[in-house]
C-alpha cells in the first residue's frame, strides 16, 4: 500500500515535467509530497517504472540517467556540455522497428535516436568566453 503510493507519486512527478529530470531532481520534487522519502527509494522505484515501461530511462555521460514520462517514441537532443536533454520535433520513422524486427527476429519495441551538440545556454556561454579571448588579443 505504502509502496505503491510512493511509486504513484514518483510517477506523477516524472509525468509532470518535460525537462527529462535526473533521479536527484525527481527526489527533491517527490519529497515535497512524501516527507521522509529516501533517494534510494526513488532510484528503486524509477528502475521498476522503467521495467514496467511507464517511464523511459536514458543513460548519459558520467552515468547520469535522465527520465522521461513521455513513453511514445520520440527523439532527443542532448547537450555535450551540461547534459540537458530536450525533445526534438522531428519525424519518427516507426517502420524502423519493424524492419529491424523482421531482419533479426528480435522483439523490437522502440528505438532511441539522440542528437548531440550544445544547448542554447552553453552556446551563448561559449560565444561569450571566446569573444573575450578575442578581445584579450587586442
Ligand atoms: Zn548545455
Ligand atoms: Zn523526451
Amino acid at each position: 500500500m505504502r509502496r505503491s503510493r510512493q511509486r504513484d507519486a514518483i510517477l506523477s512527478v516524472v509525468k509532470s515535467t518535460d525537462c527529462h529530470p535526473t533521479a536527484d531532481w525527481v527526489y527533491h520534487e517527490a519529497r515535497r509530497r512524501i516527507p521522509g522519502l529516501s533517494l534510494g527509494t526513488v532510484y528503486r522505484n524509477l528502475k521498476v517504472l522503467c521495467e514496467l515501461g511507464w517511464v523511459r530511462c536514458y543513460e548519459g555521460p558520467g552515468g547520469v540517467s535522465r527520465f522521461d514520462g513521455a513513453v511514445a517514441t520520440h527523439h532527443h537532443f542532448r547537450c555535450d556540455r551540461c547534459g540537458e536533454m530536450q525533445d526534438v520535433d522531428a519525424p519518427v520513422d516507426a517502420s524502423l522497428d519493424r524492419q529491424v524486427a523482421d531482419r533479426t527476429g528480435l522483439d523490437v519495441r522502440y528505438h532511441v535516436l539522440e542528437f548531440r551538440g550544445l544547448c542554447e545556454g552553453c552556446r551563448l556561454e561559449r560565444r561569450r568566453s571566446s569573444g573575450s579571448e578575442v578581445e584579450d588579443q587586442h
